[in-house]
């Protein structure tokens, strides 16, 4: 399935094809053979209707508490799972015959709830990187708790309402990568520059939750904690925060570790999946950081499992 899937993504994601038309004649009283390069331009597209699953066997997901001791590629690499996990897991209705889901047929939760979102990114000029807020979203959601006539709630009865809680991080304002990556805790992975948070890539019950909770068209959705968090990099989402228009994708928040998260577009601007990036889902390169462009690790939000991060490279707070 993933060797199926990455096929799937090199022919969506290939800018430039090179393609070395040969017309070779098995006739050798014919012609010499022609080779003639034709480079044919393919408009990058974000394919959104084969995306894998994340936890399905061979499971992607990798539990610390469960004996894995380090993380992986293209794995999440979770500190333990819930005993009372739960949670909406059907999601048969938008899996594809090959075993990958599709995006663009998955239900949302509609709506378009309005909030009065507080949130501040301050520099403490002592090298901290203070941020808080009351975890509201700066733009509308879906209706939460899911209303029991639609057909979102056919899927999931998601009944948590969302709730301001007050947030408090305190980062490095130049974090530093650890020794050895960290694995990754339920509730907040990270922050939004939207005001809200970030959650990693599983459900309590350990699959992959962007594939098969039902969220609105931000992304998002609501929890036991009634806290609205994201789980998947939507165009609104991203429109919303800085639409792309070219080069590296802009800052779509910060993870716990200080280190930001962009979105899914690289420095020549090509579309990024998972198996562009390290184990942690992130890799380093000059970006735009507090005005500046430096050298620093960052994490990309890609389309596909585990969507937002692997392990944290720094140390989470
Ligand atoms: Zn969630
Ligand atoms: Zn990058």
């Amino acid at each position: 399935m993933k060797a199926k899937f990455i096929n799937s993504i090199k022919v969506t994601s290939i800018l430039f094809l090179v393609v070395l038309l040969t017309i070779s004649s098995c006739n050798k009283e014919e012609e010499e053979d022609i080779e003639e390069p034709i480079e044919i331009i393919i408009t990058e597209q974000e394919d959104l209707s084969h995306l894998p699953f994340g936890g399905i066997a061979p499971t992607n997901i990798l539990i610390r508490k469960q004996g894995e001791s380090q993380p992986d590629f293209l794995s999440l690499w979770l500190c333990g799972l819930p005993v009372d996990g739960a949670g909406a897991n059907n999601a048969s209705d938008w899996t594809n015959a090959d075993g990958t889901w599709d995006y663009t047929r998955k239900p949302k939760v509609e709506g378009n709830v309005a909030w009065l979102s507080e949130f501040n990114i301050t520099l403490d000029g002592k090298g901290k990187r203070i941020i808080t807020g009351n975890a509201l979203p700066d733009h509308p959601t879906g209706v939460f708790p899911i209303d029991p006539k639609s057909i979102a709630y056919k899927y999931d009865r998601n009944r948590n309402e969302i709730l301001a809680r007050e947030l408090l991080f305190e980062f490095p304002e130049v974090p530093n990568e650890a020794v050895r990556p960290s694995c990754v805790n339920f509730g907040a992975s990270g922050i939004s520059v939207t005001g809200s948070v970030i959650y990693h890539g599983a459900s309590t019950l350990g699959s992959d939750a962007a594939a098969h909770e039902i969220l609105d068209s931000h992304g998002g959705h609501s929890d036991g904690t009634n806290t609205y968090h994201y789980h998947f990099p939507t165009k609104d989402l991203q429109n919303h925060i800085h639409p792309h228009e070219s080069g590296h994708s802009a800052i779509m928040g910060y993870m716990l570790d200080g280190f930001g998260i962009y979105g899914p577009y690289g420095e020549d601007g090509e579309l990024l999946w998972s198996k562009d990036l390290d184990q942690c889902h992130g890799h380093k390169h000059p970006i735009l950081w507090d005005g500046e462009m430096i050298n620093l690790y960052h994490y990309h939000w890609t389309y596909d499992f585990p969507y937002n991060i692997g392990c944290y490279k720094g140390t989470p707070q």
